[in-house]
């Protein structure tokens, strides 16, 4: 009846992932199994580092090997300068657009009350305590143009209202409903160029 323990272990495993359902799971068990034990042992070794060496940087919440990232720890950049985002694919598209050299924070996400998501969920109370030591005299709010992006740039707005502090959000070359991470680099130039006060 069933499969020995240890296969079950690792369907069962597999099946948590997002997107991967019993029968995916069940594939992917026995396609390792039939690998040798070396290529099989990599899958492993690989999860074993991205738990082990990926931490969180202390600063603008990236993940990184290194704390503070290679960002923060940028002596070129103008730290000061903090562009808020919901998720590192967003800092990865303004990055390789080159049209911003300043350091960011990383929320992980959107405020989402219909799913559940709350400013405990996200990094925001350590965007409020960065701004509250001094740590920014402007604030870009980079969240995409979505019903929860807006929402949650209204929400920093004001959670950082009476500080010394400039906020801007980016312009809307992005169109409304799209994301930051699809936008091509002179349209993230452009938005950056024509950010208003927020
Ligand atoms: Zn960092």
């Amino acid at each position: 009846m069933g499969y020995s323990e240890p296969i079950q272990k690792v369907i069962h495993e597999f099946s948590r992932l997002p997107g991967i359902g019993e029968k995916t799971a069940e594939r992917l068990a026995f396609y390792l199994l039939a690998q040798s034990r070396d290529e099989g042992l990599t899958l492993a070794h690989a999860i074993r580092d991205l738990k082990e060496k990926v931490k969180s940087c202390s600063v603008c919440y990236n993940i990184t090997e290194q704390d503070p990232c290679p960002i923060c720890s940028d002596k070129k950049r103008d730290l000061n300068q903090v562009c808020v985002v919901e998720q590192m694919k967003d800092l990865w598209a303004i990055e390789k657009s080159g049209a911003f050299r300043g350091g960011y924070h990383v929320l992980h996400g959107t405020l989402a009350p219909i799913d559940g998501v709350g400013p405990e969920d996200l990094t925001i109370r350590k965007l409020i305590e960065r701004v509250k030591q001094g740590g920014a005299n402007e604030v870009i709010l980079a969240t995409n143009p979505t019903i929860e992006g807006d929402a949650t740039a209204f929400f920093i707005r004001k959670a950082i209202d009476g500080f010394e502090v400039k906020v801007s959000r980016l312009a809307r070359g992005i169109s409304a409903g799209s994301s930051l991470e699809y936008a091509n680099r002179t349209i993230v130039s452009d938005a950056f160029q024509g950010r208003r006060e927020f």
